[in-house]
């Protein structure tokens, strides 16, 4: 094994990690972070020392650590057969049984799953899809996709356009033109204090509206959201929004993506984000709770309505001009049937949604009457705590002052790790659906002695 100065070097040395400030890494002024095991809701570093992850990773490992079940599946696939190729109707036993559990899970008139090997790829296939069905309709115009700003949907070319978020097109000459964001459904942060959250709702649909007049509703051809916000900062959707947005979507021919990368499988106590809050989406992207991250898997679920114009278009046009080599790979395959079968037979999906209701009042109770506690938000086990200079009048903190980061920082000293959301004050809390009370009465009580200790 190699020794810890040793790993450290290398790591500095050789390795170009994603969303980390490169320079600071470089001259060793931001930490390396080796994680060895884990175990349930744990994970130990390097020195040994054991953290309750109550970010699942980054949300993504929801039946939790160390799961035999998975692991054993893994294994048994990568001996029996470690790849083959899904083109030209090849299959493995593993991809067809998994199509076939997640059809089974998802909305009624979804009809197909493509797989994938990312969150980013599935909504790069999503958009292609797209624009193949309108091209097939004999619709060339229609091809601009809406999204919210705040939206996180990946950070390829296309799916970092349609991430709402500055930071992810800062240098890298995005958004393509093909996109346009709108408003966000962030209650929290509405233009006007005193707006009711049933006037924000008409706020965001008005703000729709004018968008596709002004752009024209034929040349739009998609909207894309994830049922409640994740990475631009942990927002359960203010009441009637997805009712108002989809009559307005319908009125306009407008498709629906939902991006339920988070959501997907259970992280709001249903299976997934479009039954909790009645989303009819022509298309779903999944990913990270499709494995439990054990192997990396996505895929994207289309609608028997999308089905219909994809099969019209290879009967005129010949086989579909897009794969993967690793779509659907059987290692990520099996691992997908192993978890999916493990969150049926310990009801985890129940336990993210019982246990979700009780963190989210145990962080309220341990934090919510904190002068600088703006909002203790939750749906399921995604729960936000959210940082304002002053309650009253609602004043944020400025962003650089990273009030998210120092929180997340003291959190993690004692032993708990929060994820600092990007947008500088929040910490959020997706914990696997494993987690007790115990442990998430453990989480809000050292929270509260973070927050006390930085502001
Ligand atoms: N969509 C959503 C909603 C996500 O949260 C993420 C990642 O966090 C993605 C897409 C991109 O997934 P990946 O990082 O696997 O490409």
């Amino acid at each position: 094994m190699l020794k810890n100065d040793q790993l450290d070097r290398w790591d500095r040395e050789n390795f170009f990690h994603p969303s980390t400030h490169l320079a600071q890494f470089a001259r060793g002024e931001a930490p390396s972070r080796i994680i060895k095991t884990g175990k349930g809701c744990h994970i130990t570093d390097r020195d040994d020392n054991e953290l309750l992850d109550a970010f699942a990773g980054l949300y993504c490992v929801n039946a939790g650590y160390g799961r035999e079940e998975i692991t054993d599946a893994i294994a048994e696939q990568a001996k029996e057969l470690a790849y083959y190729h899904a083109y030209v109707g090849h299959g493995t036993e593993a991809s067809i049984t998994l199509a076939k559990m997640i059809l089974d899970r998802a909305p009624e008139h979804m009809s197909k799953v493509y797989f994938g090997l990312s969150g980013s790829d599935a909504n790069e296939t999503n958009i292609k899809l797209v624009w193949y069905y309108n091209n097939i309709l004999g619709r060339p115009e229609k091809k601009k996709i809406i999204s919210r700003w705040r939206g996180y949907h990946g950070s390829g070319l296309m799916t970092g356009s349609l991430t709402g978020l500055h930071l992810f097109h800062k240098k890298f000459d995005l958004p393509l033109s093909q996109v346009i964001h709108t408003e966000a459904p962030y209650y929290f942060r509405r233009p006007d204090l005193a707006m009711s959250e049933a006037d924000f709702v008409d706020h965001c649909v008005a703000e729709l509206e004018r968008l596709i007049e002004e752009e024209g509703a034929d040349t739009i051809a998609a909207f894309i959201g994830e049922p409640a916000l994740g990475t631009g900062g942990l927002v359960p959707p203010p009441e009637g929004y997805w009712e108002a947005i989809q009559k307005v979507l319908e009125k306009h021919d407008i498709l629906l993506i939902a991006d339920e990368v988070v959501t997907g499988f259970g992280r709001l106590g249903s299976m997934f984000g479009s039954e909790h809050y009645g989303l009819k989406p022509d298309l779903i992207t999944i990913a990270k709770g499709l494995t439990s991250a054990y192997a990396p898997l996505s895929g994207s679920i289309v609608s028997d309505k999308m089905w219909k114009v994809l099969e019209q278009g290879t009967d005129e046009n010949g086989p579909i001009g897009h794969g993967w080599t690793y779509s659907a790979h059987p290692i990520g395959a099996a691992a997908g049937v192993a978890n999916l079968e493990l969150l049926d037979k310990l009801d985890l999906v129940g336990n993210a949604g019982r246990t979700g209701a009780y963190f989210e009042k145990a962080l309220q109770a341990a934090v919510g009457d904190h002068a600088n506690v703006g909002d203790v938000r939750g749906e399921g086990l995604l729960c936000a705590v959210e940082f304002v200079q002053d309650r009253d009048t609602r004043t944020f903190f400025d962003a650089s002052e990273g009030v998210g980061g120092k929180v997340a920082g003291a959190l993690l000293a004692a032993g708990v790790i929060g994820r600092a959301m990007p947008q500088g004050d929040i910490i959020g809390f997706a914990p696997p659906f494993c987690v007790t009370e115990a442990e998430a009465d453990e989480i809000a009580t050292k929270l509260a002695r973070a927050v006390k200790s930085v502001l």
